[in-house]
């Protein structure tokens, strides 16, 4: 199937490693120009080249903190000057620590809120004028299978990504008739840097080996494993493209039948 993203222009956030560097190497694979976006210049230049090296694609490597305005500013700035336009922004940002209510104090939320809902809506909200100019575009943001099944112990990640959930679906009405899709993907236990580098830290925590550590979640699932961050990709790229243009307002898990309900 030809997704129909050659040449269009993707923005990826938080992509020097993990699911957002799966999605941005998937749309480069695709064909489309790749501006993605780390913390650090360093890592954000390494996988753009390494993203680059590997597809042929066009891929820029900027340095940007998607919870800064300023920068997250920039970083979509740079783009439209670049290549005059985004037609893809894939919203995606490091997630809020485990806590539980008891140990959460204010300040935690309102970081967490910050870091997992309003850097996503900064995100749209600079690059959906433009979309909705041009009558084409895709919002796509990385979100976690906690909006359908809350995971216990993740009070944060359940309680933001909901309300992120709530802000897209909103948007996906009010811009669906001008071409423009905004859609979630909603990961199950994915094994990437980060969750390799958590199931170290679990395991010296409990006396358990990284190893049962990663068994134990991948056991959680029907299909008895992790996803691989290029599964989550995959789901990105179908969305991102011309093959996905009747889907709107969806939450699409990608989690080995993880999640419980029917819808
Ligand atoms: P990761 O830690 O492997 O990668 C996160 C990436 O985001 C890194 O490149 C990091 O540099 C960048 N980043 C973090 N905060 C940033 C910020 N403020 N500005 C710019 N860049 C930033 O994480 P991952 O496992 O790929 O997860 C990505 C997202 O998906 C997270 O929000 C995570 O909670 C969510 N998620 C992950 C899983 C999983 O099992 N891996 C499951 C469900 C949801």
């Amino acid at each position: 199937m030809d997704l129909g993203l050659k040449d269009r222009v993707a923005l990826v956030a938080a992509a020097s490693r993990g699911i957002g560097y799966a999605a941005a190497r998937e749309l480069a694979r695709e064909g489309a120009r790749v501006f993605l976006c780390s913390r650090d210049e360093r890592r954000a230049s390494e996988a753009a080249k390494k993203i680059h090296e590997e597809t042929g694609a066009n891929v820029a490597g900027i340095a940007a903190d998607v919870t800064d305005g300023g920068q997250a500013e920039a970083f979509v700035n740079l783009a439209l000057e670049r290549a005059g336009r985004v037609d893809i922004c894939v919203t995606n940002a490091g997630g809020p620590p485990a806590t539980t209510f008891a140990d959460t104090d204010m300040d935690m939320f309102r970081r967490a809120f910050e870091q997992n809902a309003l850097s996503a809506i900064r995100l749209a909200k600079l690059v959906l004028p433009g979309m909705r100019k041009q009558r084409w575009g895709r919002i796509i943001n990385i979100t976690s299978v906690s909006v359908k099944q809350p995971i216990e112990g993740l009070l944060l990640s359940n309680t933001v990504r909901a309300g992120l959930t709530g802000w897209a679906k909103t948007v996906s009405s009010e811009v669906a008739a001008e071409g423009v899709t905004v859609n979630n993907v909603a990961p199950g236990y994915t094994l990437t840097e980060r969750q390799d580098e958590l199931a170290e830290v679990r395991g010296k925590g409990s006396g358990k080996s990284k190893q049962e550590i990663i068994e134990s979640w991948a056991m959680q699932a029907p299909m008895h494993r992790m996803a691989k961050p290029e599964e989550i990709a995959a789901a990105v790229a179908f969305l991102a493209s011309e093959r996905a243009s009747y889907i709107t307002g969806v939450t699409l898990q990608v989690d080995g039948g993880w999640v419980r309900s029917l819808l």
